[in-house]
């Protein structure tokens, strides 16, 4: 399958919107029409139901499934389409994507990162390694379609091939979500977390102040071209303004990609093509090529309206600076999950409202700070990647806080919080 990025740089997924065979005959639904059989199963009032099965929603089941006093409660996670679904992603895992996953998960890894090598525009190249693994790298559909697993089991409903269309906050409390096959389903509470690109951010009135497009080709290469990548990715500070490229290895194929701020589609698209010729690439026909906007939500945007909690990427939650989004999308997933069961057991709409608000302290105490100092991070490496790149291979502190914020010992909030050297990095790289 190839798939190319469409107009506005948004993922072309026509396979996995086809409609698959979302709910497979049983021997219950025999002798029934397929339109009545799908209402069944949809149907009645859920407590919780999870719009998008990406990482921010399976972790928003998982949670709510799991919350304590979970007899009889009822939870849907929709997706439209069927796992494993493809997604354009890095894969990269940090440490903090690491420690928010349920417990027992096993982490499908392709590779352990143990170096990175950095580039500015292609020069100045300097390997950096770690005895210690800094980030692990994996397939999304295979990631993915694991978190949904822990999500069933901990007691979630699963419908796919269900596309959301709309979100109606009834007069008696109840949401009613929209589906684009004309159905509709009841929720006490709803949690948006269907990506950067869905209906329930726009239902909530999520606003951003930063937009890039990032653009990804996956490439098989031979086993010789396999080994060289083994343990060790590329970053590389690109000449657009906020660019890099990164090449994360993955056993017998190698994803490579850009991030850039969009507007610059013909600028972005080239970036991706010499930095593929540019590594000796160029000669191994990609397996897939697409595209995806990340957004980050602007410092005042809700994450909530009513009985409608948002998370991930619907909420604009991601590291400015590096775009990182999973383990954004794991942590506000899992507190979604939380207190949407608190939304549901809401005695009335103060409550309600009282519990929402809840989820937006505990968001922004903690994503929103990290998200604050990944701002000035942003924009100091707009105006100055050189800096970045000086200290990345020259500065030992500033690698060692690097790599400790991949490995999850601490974040950029933390490191500028800090007393030490690492705070000191900061500073130095965030003054104006
Ligand atoms: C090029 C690129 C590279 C990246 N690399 C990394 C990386 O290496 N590491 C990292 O941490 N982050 C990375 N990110 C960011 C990361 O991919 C996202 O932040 C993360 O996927 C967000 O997870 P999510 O669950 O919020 O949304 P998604 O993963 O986008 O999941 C949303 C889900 O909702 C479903 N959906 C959408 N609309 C509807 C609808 N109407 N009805 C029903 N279902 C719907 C979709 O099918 C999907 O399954 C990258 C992003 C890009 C663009």
């Amino acid at each position: 399958m190839t798939q190319t990025p469409g107009p506005s740089g948004e993922q072309n997924l026509t396979s996995d919107d086809s409609g698959t065979d979302v709910f497979p005959d049983t021997p219950a639904a025999e002798g029934r029409d397929s339109d009545e059989r799908d209402a069944d199963e949809l149907g009645g009032v859920w407590d919780v139901v999870v719009v998008g099965a990406g990482p921010a929603g399976s972790s928003a089941a998982y949670a709510a499934a799991s919350a304590p006093g979970a007899e009889g409660r009822r939870v849907l996670l929709l997706d439209k389409a069927a796992p494993p679904r493809y997604k354009t992603c890095g894969g990269g895992i940090i440490g903090p994507s690491r420690d928010a996953l349920p417990p027992g998960f096993q982490l499908p890894l392709k590779d352990r990162v143990h170096a990175i090598t950095f580039t500015m525009d292609g020069r100045m190249p300097r390997t950096r390694r770690s005895q210690r693994m800094l980030f692990g790298l994996v397939n999304r559909d295979e990631f993915d379609e694991r978190l949904v697993q822990c999500a069933e089991k901990a007691g979630a409903v699963l419908a796919t091939g269900v596309a959301v269309s709309g979100l109606r906050q009834e007069p008696d409390g109840l949401v009613t979500v929209t589906l684009q096959d004309g159905r509709s389903v009841l929720a006490r509470c709803v949690v948006g977390a269907d990506g950067s690109a869905g209906r329930t951010g726009a239902h909530v009135g999520v606003t951003f102040d930063q937009v890039d497009l990032g653009l990804e080709a996956e490439i098989p290469v031979p086993p010789e071209v396999a080994a060289q990548w083994r343990g060790r990715v590329l970053l590389d500070w690109g000449s657009l303004s906020g660019s890099y490229g990164w090449v994360f290895p993955k056993g017998d194929s190698l994803t490579v990609g850009v991030i850039a701020a969009r507007g610059r589609g013909a600028e972005t698209r080239a970036y991706l093509k010499d930095f593929i010729a540019r590594l000796g690439l160029a000669g191994f026909p990609p397996s897939i090529e697409s595209g995806h906007l990340t957004r980050c939500r602007a410092d005042d945007s809700p994450l909530a309206k009513g009985r409608v909690l948002v998370a991930g990427d619907a909420a604009g939650l991601l590291e400015p600076w590096t775009r990182e989004g999973i383990s954004y999308a794991l942590r506000s997933g899992r507190l979604a999950g939380e207190w949407a069961v608190r939304v549901a057991d809401a005695q009335d709409e103060t409550g309600v409202n009282r519990r929402a608000l809840g989820y937006s302290f505990a968001i922004k105490s903690d994503l929103g700070e990290e998200m604050r100092i990944g701002r000035k991070l942003m924009s100091a490496f707009e105006r100055r990647p050189r800096a970045f790149h000086i200290a990345a291979i020259g500065l030992r502190p500033a690698w060692r806080a690097f790599a400790r914020v991949t490995q999850g010992h601490t974040t950029f909030a933390g490191l500028a919080r800090s007393h030490g050297l690492g705070r000191q990095t900061i500073d130095m790289l965030i003054r104006r």
